[in-house]
């Protein structure tokens, strides 16, 4: 057990962990980021970010070994190869964290532990996983990377409708795969998606009943292989790309009991101060409900958590006011 009383321990070293420990390093709360791997999260994954504000393009490690450096020269501790198991809070508010048997404290926590694209576990998706390769989970990061170039897209709710009316600004040819002979998007985006492909000349074409069972090329993606769920039937189709929307996964199964999670997984809390159901617990970035799952969104979360837990510390019975009778014009 580490007796130190941390002011603030951040679970998760991405995006909205590192951007969160900056704010409440520099403005000298002592703070402690806890992480499972190594710093930066999904956003380590890419060669290329081109929507970050302020930086015309960079790639995730460069930017995070950036945030890291901003962050310790502030003052704050990074523990790596920590992952998170329990969390618990005590008699006298504070919060035991325990990474396996290893047990910290802190008056308050920011949880950031972001989530993962569902895969669809097929033969090729983890081989050609990265934008430049050919396989994309993000269509709003990767599209202008696929400019008039032939992509299959897969899924049939919200984000893959939104996803792939978004594609087919850019690429040559879109093709939206759906396992079922119905989207189950809202239906607004449904007869946009609609009216788009049968446009005359229109680059968007849908296949229904259809899944992918294999992603295949030689260095980069040439093809995907599909399949008729209802007649059995298979075949090659070209493309330059696949792009896979069939959800995120949270990774908060560690928080169940601890703080209320949304049948999803998504950890609850307030979209404007993201105060979650726990007094002292904060969620930022991808991990909450309603995330926009972007690294500029998942930085603001965190920079929004760290200031509100200034909030908090001024007046814990400020955890417990309603979001409107706190809403005031200008700012919080
Ligand atoms: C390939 C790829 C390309 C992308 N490109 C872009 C892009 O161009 N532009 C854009 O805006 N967004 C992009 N994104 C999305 C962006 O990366 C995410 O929205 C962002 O990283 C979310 O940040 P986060 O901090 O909330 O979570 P994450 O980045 O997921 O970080 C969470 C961290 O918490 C750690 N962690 C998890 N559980 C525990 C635990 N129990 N204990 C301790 N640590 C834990 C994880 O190891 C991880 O380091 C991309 C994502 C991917 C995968």
């Amino acid at each position: 057990m580490d007796d130190t009383l941390y002011d603030i321990i951040v679970v998760g070293a991405g995006p909205a962990g590192l951007a969160a420990a900056l704010y409440t390093s520099r403005d000298r709360l002592k703070t402690l980021i806890l992480e499972k791997f190594m710093p930066g999260g999904q956003i380590n994954n890419t060669d290329r970010i081109e929507n970050y504000p302020g930086i015309e393009r960079i790639d995730g490690p460069g930017l995070i070994q950036q945030m890291q450096n901003q962050v310790a020269g502030f003052g704050a501790e990074i523990k790596t190869g920590c992952q998170v198991t329990a969390l618990k809070k005590q008699k006298d508010g504070n919060i035991t964290v325990s990474c396996d048997e290893d047990k910290y404290i802190a008056r308050a926590v920011i949880l950031a532990p972001g989530s993962d694209y569902r895969k669809l576990g097929i033969p090729g998706e983890e081989e050609f996983r990265n934008a430049g390769a050919g396989v994309s989970y993000c269509g709003t990061c990767d599209a202008p990377f696929f400019k008039d170039r032939q992509v299959v897209a897969v899924g049939g709710g919200n984000t893959a409708l939104e996803e792939t009316l978004h594609l087919a600004k850019f690429a040559e040819k879109v093709t939206i795969i759906h396992r079922r002979d119905e989207f189950r998007a809202a239906r607004v985006l449904t007869e946009e998606l609609l009216e788009k492909a049968n446009e005359p000349n229109s680059n968007l074409s849908i296949k229904y009943s259809t899944v992918a069972t294999a992603i295949q090329g030689e260095g980069k993606v040439q093809s995907v292989r599909l399949k008729d769920v209802k007649t059995g039937r298979e075949e090659s189709f070209f493309c330059d790309g696949v792009f896979i929307f069939v959800g995120m996964v949270p990774n908060t199964d560690f928080l169940e009991g601890f703080v209320e999670l949304t049948e999803r997984g998504f950890i609850k809390c307030d979209c404007a101060y993201l105060r979650t159901n726990t007094p002292g617990v904060f969620a930022a970035g991808d991990c909450r409900i309603g995330a926009a799952m972007q690294l500029a969104t998942a930085a603001g979360d965190g920079v929004v958590a760290a200031m509100m837990v200034k909030q908090y510390f001024r007046d814990p019975n400020w955890w417990s006011e309603p979001v409107s009778e706190l809403l005031q014009p200008g700012g919080w």
